[in-house]
């Protein structure tokens, strides 16, 4: 008989899927590394296990133990996964940009939400951070991962995410692209890649406009999951060799694009991951293979992307630009 032991067993081995219609003039082969696949429909599945397999060990996480985090979503996801099978209690705080409907998978997994506003400095004592710190402060037996600083977030991309990319393009891979949240998949994933090319792989970051990575003013954006408002520790910008900025527009116009041309229903930070891969792809030659990773599945965002009249009220074109990905690099 063929089958896993536990849900969390099926986590990693997403496939790659050649995109074909919204790369018009591009000559470069380019491969969409779907993270939707995993259990949890993301790529923070990854990093949920070895997280708490390290808190374990390390005797900060104990039997009867809560696991706090502040998460945009997906990271909550991955840990209430791993943390049903262990017994343990989850709180996650969320900023208020985060989609119902993603707070609502997590209530739904068996995690409690605690929700916070987005627009205030990370200094603030209502900000996502610093509640957290406090129920970790008030729990008892409190565990709280940090995702921005745990070594483990990019070690499980070292070890699983770019061994899965090599050996997907029989070492044929020329560029990975991703966008950076706190950083650990590129960090992880673009550190293996490079070593087992021997430093040939070139490592493309993608940044939404008002973001802290691109050196531009910061500011709100719409786009979830990616860019930040200050320098995680989770990412080692030494692993970048180049960053391009992209703005929420241009991410939503090219996730409705994936999803009507490409039947790739994802989330907002996947249209904007491709739209920089198409932009790093423009000049490549036929044989350049380009490999862009897209976090998440786009369920979670019916209410927003994927919905007219959120799109209109937020200003956002509904009629889809023919080349989101055209418009001049930032
Ligand atoms: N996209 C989405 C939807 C995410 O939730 C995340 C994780 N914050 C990312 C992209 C970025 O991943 P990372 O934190 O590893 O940089």
């Amino acid at each position: 008989m063929r089958y896993a032991r536990t849900v969390t067993d099926l986590v990693g081995n997403t496939p790659l899927v050649q995109l074909n219609r919204v790369t018009d003039g591009v000559r470069a082969t380019v491969l969409a590394k779907v993270e939707y696949f995993n259990p949890g429909g993301s790529s923070k599945d990854r990093i949920a296990a070895n997280i708490i397999d390290a808190a374990e060990r390390e005797g900060l996480l104990r039997p009867g133990g809560t696991i706090v985090e502040p998460t945009s979503g997906n990271t909550g996801v991955g840990l209430a996964l791993v943390a049903q099978q262990r017994g343990y209690r989850c709180v996650f705080v969320v900023p208020d940009k985060v989609a119902e409907d993603k707070r609502a998978v997590m209530r739904a997994y068996g995690a409690e939400v605690v929700v916070t506003p987005t627009n205030v400095e990370p200094e603030d004592p209502q900000s996502y951070y610093n509640v957290s710190d406090r129920l970790v402060s008030e729990i008892p037996g409190a565990f709280k991962p940090n995702q921005y600083a745990n070594p483990n977030g990019p070690r499980s991309h070292y070890e699983s995410t770019g061994p899965e990319i090599w050996r997907d393009t029989d070492g044929r891979v020329t560029h990975f692209v991703a966008g950076v949240g706190t950083g650990g998949t590129i960090t992880g994933t673009g550190r293996f890649l490079r070593e087992a090319s021997g430093g040939s792989v070139r490592i493309v970051g993608i940044d939404p406009v008002g973001s802290i990575y691109t050196g531009g003013p910061v500011h709100g954006y719409d786009v979830e999951g990616v860019g930040e408002d200050f320098w995680p520790p989770a990412y080692d910008p030494g692993v970048v060799d180049e960053l391009h900025r992209v703005s929420d527009a241009e991410s939503f116009a090219m996730t409705r694009r994936l999803a009507r041309e490409e039947g790739l229903l994802v989330g907002g930070s996947s249209g904007m991951a491709v739209v920089g891969a198409l932009r790093a792809a423009r000049d490549l030659p036929e044989d350049a293979v380009v490999v862009v990773l897209l976090p998440d599945h786009g369920r979670g965002y019916l209410s927003k992307v994927f919905d007219d009249d959120w799109m209109t009220a937020r200003g956002y074109a509904i009629d889809d630009p023919s080349s989101a990905a055209s418009t001049p690099s930032a």
